[in-house]
């Protein structure tokens, strides 16, 4: 049986579709976005983490550590100084034994396996609040579509047990992939983020092509639709930007029934910090409300299902 990997199996989600939803984050993303607030769900791998606030110092971390170095003795790949811990990401294995012996959980491994049955049932748990609230299932990431021989297993699955299906995707993958799913999707969640094909590739690492014609793909198909689109000072707030996906919308995608403008949020910073990943955002201050709405109104001209939401300051 095939199995996914997840960084997260969130329930109780109300952000990712309607109603109250479980969100499966799927590991691995084609994209680089420079404010991703998911940095975790970049990597189709394991991570490592270690939380500077749980940890206590114990120590237990480097005796288990099996990582040994010929002539560097005694060596693991953890390092404690007074300035926190280091991960020797290169000999660090991801074996776990860290993770498990520390007696205040401030490692952790990201990362874990599902196969059909089990992630199933835990979907299961909570479809008496699917039904009362008009929820469902979101399958987000990352990038879900990476794992696409497990959705075509589990999406069906998901059919036949009668539950809502959403797909959050970023739209980096060959069309053929949702040909493959498009009849088990109830909705599809779909990032445009930046609509000039340079500065897209600038921001996230690819060309926005395919992502244009997956969008394209899926509304020609009948697929409901919620675009969203990040807020991104410096990045993706101008209005020329805000206008040009508008137009790609309201002239391109007949079954978008919503457009959310989501206010740039730094709470992924830690994130990058436990990763070792670098954050290019480090400096940069969250939109004003006057901004936001500045942007909202940019948009709701020409797309009135347009919203916004998120902090400001
Ligand atoms: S995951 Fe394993 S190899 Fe990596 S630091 Fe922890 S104990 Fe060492
Ligand atoms: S597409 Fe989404 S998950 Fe992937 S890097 Fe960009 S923001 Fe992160």
């Amino acid at each position: 049986m095939l199995t996914a990997l997840t960084f997260n199996v969130q329930q109780f989600s109300t952000e990712d579709g309607p109603g109250i939803r479980t969100t499966v984050f799927m590991k691995g993303c084609p994209l680089r976005c420079a404010w991703c607030h998911n940095p975790e769900g970049m990597s189709p791998h394991r991570d490592l983490v270690w939380y500077d606030a749980r940890c206590i110092a114990a120590r237990e971390c480097l005796r288990v550590c099996p990582v040994r170095q010929d002539g560097i003795l005694p060596y693991s790949a953890l390092t404690l100084t007074p300035s926190g811990m280091t991960i020797d990401r290169k000999h660090c294995t991801l074996c776990g034994k860290c993770a498990e012996a520390c007696p205040s959980a401030a490692l952790e491994i990201i990362g874990k396996e599902w196969n059909a049955d089990e992630l199933i049932a835990e979907l299961l748990k909570d479809k008496v609040f699917y039904e009362t609230s008009g929820g469902g299932i979101t399958f987000s990431g990352g990038e879900p579509m990476l794992q696409i021989d497990f959705l075509c297993e589990v999406l069906p699955r998901c059919k036949e047990a009668g539950l809502h299906v959403a797909l959050d995707t970023c739209g980096e993958v060959s069309s053929e992939r949702y040909e493959r799913v498009i009849e088990w999707i109830d909705l599809a969640l779909f990032d445009l983020k930046i609509f000039d094909n340079a500065k897209h590739r600038q921001a996230t690492g690819v060309g926005n092509e395919l992502i244009l014609n997956n969008a394209r793909l899926l509304s020609s198909h009948g697929v409901p639709m919620w675009i969203r689109t990040p807020i991104i000072p410096g990045y993706t707030d101008d209005h020329a930007n805000i206008q040009s996906i508008a137009r790609f919308i309201h002239d391109a995608l007949p079954t978008v029934e919503r457009w959310d403008l989501l206010a740039y949020t730094n709470l992924g910073k830690p994130k990058y910090h436990r990763l070792d990943l670098p954050y290019v955002l480090e400096n940069a201050a969250l939109l004003t409300r006057d901004e936001m709405e500045a942007v909202w109104n940019v948009a709701y001209d020409i797309v009135p299902v347009a919203r916004w939401s998120g902090a400001t300051r």
